[in-house]
């Protein structure tokens, strides 16, 4: 890549011809680079590049290339894996341990896809007439996959691997605050040989650059991760073509703590599952309801464990927790706890710019005396701020858990797993753990009940989702079918 080029087409680099952006360090508020965006023509030349790689090449019918091109850029990832994994740190704010699992996370998806693919086996069976049917699952097509901010690199691979390993060509449009670690993935693929025009990646803010892909007539699908309010827009768009559309949406997730944990242990849990990643984490448990026994107990150990969390440079490796993205998240993290502030909720502890510190940093902030119908309770604020709530009987535990718009995942703590499985089959959301938090397995599908999205990510459900089923039906013979009478014209 020349260092203005930043756009990739037709497996070239290109200079970007929209805007320039700024890419900022959020420890620091400085300037990490700048990069120069795609104008909405690029964007057509990049679908019609990938249209064309879709119909010329024999990308969709090799699958033995597909899988090569899978593990070897598995293999790239791992030899550069420390590489990515600061850079991810440096543009996100991310600490630096993170990072690494995220670089890890999407080496094992790039390998899961290759094997999933590479072991398929083709559905066939003779019917009960005789005749035979197979179902093959074939390529979409032209898919549009668009990513957030909070997990660049991750949720990017979550999409890319089924995507590509189904057979279908991309454009690729990361966050237009966190592209370099795509950029930088981009130059692994540039090195491969991935067929031209399979693999297109456009830069740029969504209203422009994300708007023109979503509604561009060539597009056959839009794979989406992002907010809730976007993706209601990316769903009307869509549906004016029929286009496929998948959503991984936001979240307001709950945690449930029993009478019967230790409380030790279930403070580390909640701490883990809400402030991981600053609490910029779509399944973030943001509500945490705590049986009435412990509130008290629970309260005071989780501010005073909060409190020492070492807040701090991501790239350090004593640093806990990180700044948040950028300067417009803080302020919109912080509107919210104005907002709980004036509704009457009580912020116990947190929620304070860090002295001395010039990137956009704020405390894990804990709200207490909360109503289920306040906004903070309500909507996804996407940064270190939760809720705690008591609740008296496990039958109100699942009413609170299940009562927001929202249903992406839940936690429950609790030794006595009878109920804990109990519970996690009345909780109306995509994931449950129990006993546990937050860690995505490659094998199992991922997404949300409710206004959390369309549509699984993940294990053979996220390869579905980039696949067309296709029912093929034969008979050995051509005969007549003897339907109408035939009165002996030929
Ligand atoms: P966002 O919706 O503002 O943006 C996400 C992506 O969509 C960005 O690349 C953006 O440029 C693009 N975009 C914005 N408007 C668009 C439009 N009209 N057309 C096409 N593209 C458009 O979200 P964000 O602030 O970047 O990320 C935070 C949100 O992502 C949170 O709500 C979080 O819960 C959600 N999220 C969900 C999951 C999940 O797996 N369900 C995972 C991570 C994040």
């Amino acid at each position: 890549m020349q260092e203005s080029h930043h756009i990739f087409i037709q497996g070239k680099w290109r200079k970007g011809e929209g805007g320039i952006r700024k890419i900022m360090n959020p420890s620091s508020g400085e300037v990490l680079t700048e990069v120069k965006e795609a104008t909405e023509e690029q964007v057509d030349e990049a679908v019609l590049a990938a249209r064309r790689a879709f119909e010329t090449t024999n990308w969709a019918e090799n699958i033995e290339l597909r899988v090569q091109m899978l593990r070897e850029l598995s293999d790239k990832l791992e030899e550069s894996a420390e590489e990515f994994a600061l850079l991810e740190t440096r543009n996100t704010g991310k600490p630096i341990r993170e990072s690494r699992l995220d670089v890890s996370d999407s080496i094992t998806c790039l390998r899961y896809y290759a094997d999933l693919v590479a072991n398929r086996i083709c559905w066939e069976k003779e019917m009960y007439d005789g005749t035979i049917s197979k179902v093959v699952e074939e390529p979409i097509g032209v898919c549009g996959l668009i990513v957030p901010w909070n997990f660049p690199l991750l949720l990017g691979i979550w999409k890319l691997a089924p995507a590509l390993a189904a057979g279908n060509t991309v454009i690729f449009k990361p966050s237009e605050v966190t592209p370099l670690s795509f950029l930088k993935l981009t130059e692994l693929i540039e090195k491969s040989e991935m067929p031209p025009g399979v693999f297109n990646l456009v830069l740029g803010e969504g209203r422009s650059v994300g708007h023109s892909l979503v509604a561009h007539p060539e597009v056959d699908k839009i794979s989406f991760t992002g907010g809730s309010a976007t993706g209601r827009r990316i769903y009307q768009e869509c549906a004016k073509n029929l286009k496929r559309v998948s959503l991984e949406l936001g979240g307001k997730s709950p945690l449930l703590v029993f009478d019967d944990v230790d409380l030790a242990t279930a403070v580390d849990w909640a701490m883990f599952g809400s402030f991981f990643n600053q609490g910029q984490v779509c399944v973030a448990s943001s509500r945490i309801l705590v049986h009435q026994s412990l509130y008290d107990d629970f309260l005071t150990h989780l501010s005073a464990r909060a409190a020492q969390i070492v807040i701090g440079d991501p790239v350090d490796e004593t640093t806990e927790m990180g700044p948040l993205v950028s300067e417009a998240h803080r302020k919109k993290v912080e509107e919210y706890i104005q907002i709980g502030l004036t509704d009457g909720a009580r912020l116990l502890s947190g929620g304070q710019r860090i002295p001395d510190r010039s990137g956009y940093y704020l405390s894990p902030a804990i709200f207490t005396d909360v109503k289920q119908d306040m906004r903070i309770v309500q909507e996804e604020i996407f940064g270190p701020v939760i809720t705690v709530q008591p609740f008296k009987e496990e039958i109100e535990a699942i009413q609170l858990a299940n009562d927001t718009p929202f249903g992406l995942a839940a936690g429950v703590l609790s030794r006595d797993l009878e109920r804990a499985e109990r519970v996690a089959g009345r909780l109306r959301a995509g994931t449950v753990w129990i006993n546990g938090y937050h860690t995505p397995h490659v094998e199992t599908p991922w997404g949300g009940f409710k206004q959390s999205g369309i549509g699984r990510e993940l294990g053979p459900q996220g390869l579905a989702a980039f696949t067309e089923a296709k029912h093929i039906n034969r008979n050995l013979q051509l005969q007549p079918i003897g339907w109408y009478s035939n009165k002996g014209v030929s």
